[in-house]
């Protein structure tokens, strides 16, 4: 699986206890990540527990608004209700064949915590879940959820309280109890192979669109949109398409009160490289380093950092970079919903509003993902009634 390295971006940077269960988990994982019963018992259960292959649907309406034919990919139908399920089942089997009986992740607004612990209570493996106190407070049907599902949520009372010191703590539970523990990582972020990992267990949802694409309209696309916090649903999506350069690849990222309000979570757009949580990536950093207080209404995209493969991608100019605000993505929100009939997760209401922005040919052929649906963010969108 490489080096570990994209460009400049990504590599192990950890202290030496860590390094050595890094060097492990890698070589399990290419063990056992093509055979034959890994896979045909991953994709059993990506078909009947999850419900894949979620559909490539035909947005009619918004693409007769816009001249255009927009096809939706359906993450928001995956059982939790968002594409994480996709990585939290696979690194959870992956965990089971190594003997892991424990499972760590930490989560931001709780969506890889609760399909971290679903995934868990289908496999019967023991479940931690770190959680910032703050988050704690504003997901609380969440936390809910997660130990109704049977797993044990901490909350983290360190730093600003939120997803970024709560995986700080869960790297330091997996440091002490690697032995019997495996950590899953939510997103496409954190030291090799991570990156790696979750960017192969999200590649279904490219895999599928750019078979179904194809069969749909016989031909490939000539835009696939997706949201930007950590990376994954992107990269998921648009793995499967690096190689079609004919193929533009559109990263929306979380603008939060406006790039230049300081108050945002658009690492790619206006952070700089830097090291956080054991890899070299975009980040958003103060000239002495001091990782930054990243804003976003949506709490999957609050986040200082991205992965490191898409810090080499924005770099090499293979994606094109959008960056939309709270009160944009409110109205994305308001229009998909109106629009479709379908209400899409506050994150994925980004990429709906960035398809104003760009500037389409009469009938281009464009693919959004839908990372996930928006029934958690109700509470969110009632209080900023537009
Ligand atoms: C977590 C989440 C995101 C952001 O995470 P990525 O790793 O960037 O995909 C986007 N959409 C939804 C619905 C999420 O739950």
């Amino acid at each position: 699986m490489g080096s570990g390295r994209f460009g400049k971006f990504g590599g192990r940077y950890v202290p030496d206890t860590l390094f050595s269960a890094l060097v492990e988990l890698e070589s399990v994982y290419k063990k056992i990540y093509r055979t034959k019963p890994f896979r045909s018992e991953l994709n059993s259960l990506l078909r009947d527990y999850v419900g894949r292959p979620t559909p490539l649907f035909l947005a009619k309406n918004i693409s007769k608004e816009l001249g255009i034919r927009l096809y939706l990919k359906r993450e928001d139908l995956c059982h939790t209700g968002a594409h994480k399920i996709n990585n939290a089942l696979g690194q959870v089997l992956l965990a089971k064949k190594i003997n892991k009986q424990r499972i760590i992740a930490e989560t931001g607004a709780g969506q890889h915590g609760v399909a971290t612990a679903t995934a868990c209570a289908l496999m019967g493996l023991q479940c931690v879940i770190y959680m910032g106190e703050e988050d704690v407070q504003r997901q609380s049907l969440n936390v809910y959820r997660m130990k109704l599902l049977g797993a044990t949520v901490v909350p983290v009372t360190s730093g600003s309280r939120t997803l970024k010191d709560a995986t700080t703590e869960a790297i330091r539970d997996w440091l002490e109890n690697v032995e019997n523990s495996h950590y899953i990582i939510g997103s496409v972020v954190g030291p090799h192979p991570y990156p790696t990992i979750v960017r192969d267990f999200q590649s279904i949802i490219g895999i599928e669109a750019r078979r179904q694409i194809l069969k749909l309209e016989q031909r490939l696309p000539d835009y696939v949109v997706a949201c930007v916090g950590g990376g994954s649903n992107a990269m998921g999506i648009f793995y499967p398409f690096r190689d079609d350069m004919d193929v533009k690849l559109v990263a929306v990222e979380a603008a939060g009160n406006g790039v230049d309000s300081g108050q945002h979570s658009a690492a790619l757009f206006a952070g700089s490289p830097g090291v956080l949580h054991g890899s070299m990536s975009y980040l958003l950093q103060d000239s002495d380093g001091q990782i930054k207080v990243a804003h976003s209404i949506s709490a999957g995209l609050d986040y200082p950092g991205v992965g490191p493969e898409l810090s080499f991608m924005k770099d090499s100019g293979r994606i094109i970079l959008e960056a939309v605000t709270d009160s944009e993505a409110l109205s994305g929100c308001h229009w998909a919903t109106r629009s479709e009939g379908i209400l899409p997760a506050l994150e994925t209401s980004h990429a709906f509003s960035a398809l104003k922005k760009i500037s389409f040919s009469k009938n281009d052929l464009v693919i959004l993902n839908v990372s996930g649906r928006g029934d958690k963010d109700i509470n969110t969108i009632i209080n900023h009634d537009i």
